[in-house]
């Protein structure tokens, strides 16, 4: 029986209810999720070679027989090592497993194994690192192949995956392609069917960079006709409340303790006269970190307070909005403001929930800080005028159709510190008006940086006790949560939150109060974690890049970056903008891995600048296109896929495609293009209706 993509995950066969939590973990629910769960990286697959030939440092495969059983032994709680010797016709070997104790049931003296893993020196002598067994029929299938390698997750192996994702493949009709052939051909690109079994299983590198290409190509085109169809839409939306200006504003402005830049003003007024103009605000205001985007919208907030309306503040993270909700507060009590702000987020109790909502139904709350679940669920507003989105435009194209569904139209403000360049922005943000503010308060310390490699650690940590000893803070990333032995591969360690904040347990004086933050936490774990920190009972906190976007603690003045080339620029000067926010001189240090000069050059970028706007260009322009999947991009406009600084040139083909698409649809179909529908069901719906794709 065929499968559908809308298909549970449990329709394959192999996958019940206790695997498919595993796949939860990973946001992979339908048959869908699994065919778009992409491969992070592909690992070449050599020949087999002879034991006398193995290489320290390489990854290898051999054939080779037992020549003792594997012995384990425990070296400390909760560690065991298991080792055997392998030979083969040209010498011995020995193998290693750590914590693996079971393997013993599946190596026998005598019998012949095909190991691939790691080589490594370990008393001297030539031995291999936790090897794969292969069976003969799984090294036929990859051998001289590339090997995907997918993101994991406790419990599901790539392995698993992989097998999974052959099942799905299998099981699916792909052949009816979205994407008509006529453009298909126009823009270079393969066939569906082709694409994904080319992105999953590709012969070679050629083979896997085409399906890429097609994948990423649809990404965009349904990302950006999806904009074109909110513009359209926002054009024709009428404020039927324009606001009136309102001189407490200008007080506020004025009882600050600090002057707002030219830039900051500049953008107010352009905020100021769309919310008392007779359109509806759709505008993205761009500032790069720490540029002090918060205060311009909490002036807007209070106007539209002042005119009587709710305003809604949505941030992508709880933490974010509880930071956000407390600061506010704080002005509030300052300055005496009327604004009456709830707090809605998961965390809160069935009970607190329930009245929070009473309260933005009956209009006792004016501002209503929380995720994007705020306008998602079953939350409904008294006279809701204006939604902040802050630091998350991808969500604000979903979030905005949720809106016109419900029948609210308020003004909507974008705030973003995505540092694009004004080619991408106007296509990637196709949907708004854009103000920037292109200037930093004036009384900022430029961070001071580094970028070391690992030998560099124990002066680093040295570093971080004295800023500690002095009251302040640091941050540590790192870009995994956990130890996974299937991510080894032929990389890199790759430093985990939970192992690393041991390691600096270890290596920091005991009075260094240190704790750990990662995406994989519930949130009012993660809220408590956020706070501790905040309130300065915390020192050190070990972090994913959860903390990137928006968090302001300003005593942290250190941030150390593990495994920096696997960040994007982009990504690490949003890191970095988490210290400088103090008065204190603050210092950014990036570890990396590699000593490989382009990486180096790379992250050079970094100590020379501290422009966003600069340093997201240098990555585009020092990222080549052979650098696929091994760099992580930032937060925002995360595609599956695509990365809009690396692929710019795909996503300005996807946007003549998309044009010539719009336009013809519009020009030749009785149906509207409709926001609620989403548009490859209407693509496929209308396929047939009479656009001349050959001529497009
Ligand atoms: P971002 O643009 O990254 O969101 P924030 O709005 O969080 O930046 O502002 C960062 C810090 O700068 C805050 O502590 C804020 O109070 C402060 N700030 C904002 N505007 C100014 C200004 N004009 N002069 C001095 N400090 C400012
Ligand atoms: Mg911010």
């Amino acid at each position: 029986m065929l499968m559908q993509l809308s298909d549970p995950i449990t329709a394959i066969s192999g996958i019940g209810e206790k695997t498919a939590a595993y796949y939860h973990k990973l946001n992979i629910n339908t048959i869908h999720d699994l065919i778009t769960h992409y491969p992070r990286d592909y690992e070449k697959w050599c020949d087999i070679v002879n034991i006398g030939e193995l290489q320290v440092d390489h990854i290898h495969a051999i054939r080779a027989v037992a020549v003792s059983a594997p012995q384990t032994a425990h070296i400390r709680k909760n560690m065991s090592v298991t080792t055997l010797r392998v030979k083969d016709a040209s010498g011995t070997c020995d193998i290693i497993y750590f914590n693996m104790p079971y393997i013993k049931n599946s190596i026998f003296v005598g019998k012949q194994y095909i190991f691939r893993g790691r080589v490594i020196l370990k008393n001297n002598r030539i031995t291999m690192d936790q090897p794969k067994l292969v069976s003969p029929h799984e090294f036929a299938q990859n051998v001289g192949r590339l090997v995907p390698v997918y993101p994991v997750t406790k419990g599901l192996s790539i392995a698993a995956i992989t097998k999974a994702m052959r099942s799905a493949m299998n099981g699916l009709d792909l052949d009816n392609d979205y994407i008509p052939e006529p453009l298909r051909k126009k823009y270079h690109l393969p066939d569906l069917k082709s694409a994904l079994y080319g992105i999953h299983f590709p012969e070679n590198h050629d083979r896997m960079t085409i399906s890429r290409k097609r994948l990423v190509f649809e990404e965009f085109l349904f990302f950006i006709i999806s904009i074109m169809i909110l513009r359209d839409m926002a054009t024709q939306e009428i404020n039927d409340a324009p606001m009136i200006r309102i001189d407490a504003c200008q007080d506020l402005i004025e009882t600050l303790p600090y002057k707002l830049t030219d830039a900051q003003k500049k953008v107010w007024t352009e905020i100021e006269s769309d919310m008392c103009s007779t359109h509806l605000m759709n505008r993205l205001v761009q500032g790069d970190v720490g540029s002090g985007k918060t205060i311009i919208a909490v002036l807007a907030v209070f106007m539209c307070v002042m005119n009587h309306h709710q305003a809604a503040f949505m941030v992508p993270t709880e933490v974010l909005a509880k930071q956000h909700y407390e600061s506010v507060l704080e002005l509030i009590e300052q300055y005496n403001l009327p604004l009456k702000p709830v707090l809605l987020t998961g965390s809160l109790t069935a009970k607190e929930k329930r009245r929070v909502k009473e309260r933005i139904i009956l209009g006792t709350c004016n501002v209503i800080f929380g995720t994007q679940a705020l306008i998602q669920e079953d939350v409904d507003f008294y006279d809701l005028r204006l939604v902040v989105m802050d630091e998350q435009h991808r969500f604000g194209v979903k979030q905005r159709e949720t809106l016109a569904q419900k029948g609210i139209q308020p003004h909507i403000l974008v705030m973003s510190a995505t540092p694009i360049p004004r080619t991408l922005a106007l296509i990637l943000y196709g949907d708004l008006d854009i103000s920037v503010i292109d200037e930093l308060p004036a009384n900022r310390l430029p961070i001071k940086n580094c970028v070391v490699n690992t030998d560099y650690r124990k002066k680093a940590y040295e570093f971080i006790a004295k800023e500690v000893a002095n009251g302040r803070q640091a941050y540590v990333i790192c870009p995994m949560v956990e130890a996974n032995e299937e991510l080894m591969g032929d990389q890199p360690v790759l430093e985990n939150v939970v192992d690393y904040t041991q390691k600096l347990k270890d290596a920091l004086p005991e009075t260094v109060r240190i704790a750990f933050l990662h995406g994989q936490m519930n949130p009012k774990a993660k809220n408590y974690i956020m706070e501790e920190y905040a309130a300065h009972h915390i020192d050190v906190l070990v972090s994913t890049t959860v903390i990137e976007v928006g968090i302001n603690v300003p005593n942290a003045t250190v941030m150390l970056v593990e495994n920096a080339e696997r960040f994007g620029l982009a990504q690490l000067h949003q890191l970095r903008g988490r210290v400088g926010r103090g008065k204190e001189q603050s210092y950014c240090i990036f570890i990396s891995s590699t000593s490989q000069n382009d990486t180096m050059e790379r992250l050079q970028v970094l100590n020379r600048s501290n422009d966003g706007f600069f340093i997201s260009s240098e990555d585009m322009r020092l990222r080549g296109p052979g650098d696929l999947f091994g760099i992580r991009q930032s937060g925002q406009f995360q595609f599956q896929l695509g990365d809009i600084y690396q692929d710019a040139k795909i996503l300005q083909d996807a946007q003549n495609c998309a044009s010539e698409l719009y336009t013809a649809y519009v020009s030749h179909n009785k149906t509207p293009i409709d926001a609620h529908i989403p548009f490859w069901t209407y693509f496929e719906e209308n396929m047939a209706s009479g656009v001349d794709f050959v001529n497009i």
